[in-house]
């Protein structure tokens, strides 16, 4: 019976042995990848990188399932670079038309001149009299050249 039972297998013996080391080795690659992915993150919250690596290499998923419960949330430094990041964003929009370049007084997008000094900001299309930036050589709106 044993015999027959190996006999019936035989054929596929090495489609088995294949499947089961492709397993083996996606097992090895994410456990890798697993262990990889919690050094950095833990290196970035700053919590003892090295060790929850080793916590995750020795138990896995279960070690990297405790990692995730105990992680600190993202620390006040993380928080603080993002606020400077949109500080510096607001202050590149507020520079791009929303305020004069030369007097720094608040203008609106479509004002030819700085009420406050008179600066050149926009020119008007000669097509369609619509604000356009100073270097601009075609106009958006009615694709006249400028
Ligand atoms: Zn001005
Ligand atoms: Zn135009």
């Amino acid at each position: 019976m044993e015999a027959a039972v190996g006999e019936l297998l035989a054929p596929i013996q090495p489609a088995l042995k294949l499947t089961t080391n492709l397993c083996l080795l996606f097992f090895v690659v994410f456990s890798i990848a697993l262990v990889f992915w919690t050094w950095r993150d833990a290196d970035r919250r700053g919590v003892m990188p090295w060790f929850w690596a080793l916590v995750v290499l020795l138990f896995n998923v279960f070690g990297w399932a405790i990692y995730m419960v105990v992680r600190p949330p993202e620390s006040a430094l993380d928080a603080r670079e993002r606020e400077l990041e949109i500080r510096a964003k607001e202050v590149e929009l507020l520079r791009e038309g929303q305020t004069c370049p030369a007097c720094f007084q608040p203008v609106e997008p479509d004002f030819l001149i700085c009420p406050s000094c008179m600066k050149k900001l926009r020119k008007e299309c000669i097509s369609c009299g619509k604000a356009l930036k100073l270097d601009w050589q075609v106009c958006p709106y009615c694709k006249t050249k400028q």
